[in-house]
């Protein structure tokens, strides 16, 4: 099969790799790759490391990231082969590929949050994944059937929309009036606000540093917005929003960022960390304290929390997210992570497969 992988650690260029096409053992599915999201995760894949302010950097190959590395992580295929114990899959019928693969065994697993499982081996990071023409899941528990939705946004759904819906769970529920702040409204972001929206929330702000970003959170559901271009971003959500403010979600999450989250807190409030431009924050211990805030990290989201985003989505609940095609292909694949370094893409890149 081709693959558009980073071949080996040290180095950030993908290049097109001629690996075997796995057979699929056990309970394996072997799906043809149809579509393949490209998330900014990747571009810190892609890197090597995360930043961890005056920490240094975590390296990836240190986490046990194998190479050669094929990422991607937002998947629809069609199932092509399975092995002689996975059941109820149909040979040609179209999946989405939920990611966030646990060790199956942990009580986190058995609880059903493999996506916080510690043993945890996701697709597209610690296991080979989308940006290649094939790929290999280890149950048909974890494929999704996403009926008559277009197979691009469907994609996105994976990552971006169950990202989304995982953070917006986490603030609500609120009075519908009490403004919920989103940092970010690129692609997760863009979701979020939909998502908030669809579950019946209505006073949104929207942060961003890009005009149309803005406008599309606003056709999207946001009834605020605010430009995080300029100086004391607390300071004029918090006028646009009559705040302080029950909850935000950073889908940025870097030093300024975090920083004006925890200023907008009302007493009580949440602020949900979502993004992983990296960076550190400084935080006034006593406020902590006095104000009874809650900070939480949000990571993607459980498989059930999958299904409730395919079910959203199918009962109309949730607009369609702009989606920007491209092909999958070495160069689809370098310059679409480029693209989102660069910034200013609204919605999601979704790579297309070759249908022959
Ligand atoms: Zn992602
Ligand atoms: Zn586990």
């Amino acid at each position: 099969m081709q693959a558009f992988a980073i071949s080996e650690s040290g180095t950030t260029e993908l290049s097109e790799m001629d690996l075997p096409t796995p057979t699929p053992v056990g309970t394996e599915v072997l799906l043809k790759v149809t579509r393949s999201g490209v998330c900014h995760t990747d571009t810190h894949l892609r890197a090597g490391y995360y930043d961890l302010g005056r920490r240094g950097h975590m390296q990836l190959v240190d986490r046990g990231v194998p190479y050669p590395l094929v990422m991607g992580h937002e998947v629809v295929g069609v199932v092509e082969a399975a092995g002689p114990d996975a059941s109820g899959i149909e040979i040609g019928s179209t999946r989405l590929v939920y990611p966030w693969i646990g060790c199956g065994e942990c009580a986190v697993c058995q609880d059903e949050r493999e996506n916080a499982c510690p043993r945890g081996r996701n697709i597209g990071v610690a296991r080979p994944g989308g940006y290649a023409d094939h790929l290999v899941v280890p149950h048909p528990r974890y494929l999704v059937d996403i009926g008559e939705l277009d197979p691009s946004w469907a994609a996105t759904m994976a990552c971006s929309g169950l990202t989304a819906y995982s953070a917006a769970s986490k603030v609500l529920p609120l009075p519908s009036d009490d403004p919920v702040v989103v940092i970010g409204v690129g692609g997760v972001g863009l979701t979020a606000v939909a998502t908030l929206n669809a579950l019946g929330h209505n006073a949104i702000c929207a942060v961003d540093m890009s005009e149309a970003n803005l406008a599309a959170a606003e056709k999207l559901g946001a009834s605020i917005t605010v430009s995080a271009d300029g100086q004391d971003l607390s300071a004029r959500v918090l006028t646009a929003t009559n705040g302080p403010v029950a909850a935000v979600i950073d889908f940025v999450n870097n030093d300024q960022t975090a920083s004006a989250a925890f200023d907008m807190l009302a007493k009580g409030g949440r602020m949900v960390q979502v993004g992983l431009f990296g960076g550190e924050v400084t935080i006034p211990t006593a406020l902590l304290t006095l104000k009874m805030l809650t900070i939480e990290g949000s990571f993607v989201g459980t498989l059930s929390e999958l299904h409730k985003v395919v079910e959203l989505a199918q009962e109309g609940r949730v607009p369609r997210i702009p989606v920007v095609d491209a092909a999958l292909d070495l160069a689809g694949v370098t310059h679409s992570l480029d693209r989102l370094i660069a910034g200013g893409v609204t919605g999601r890149i979704v790579l297309q497969g070759s249908t022959k």
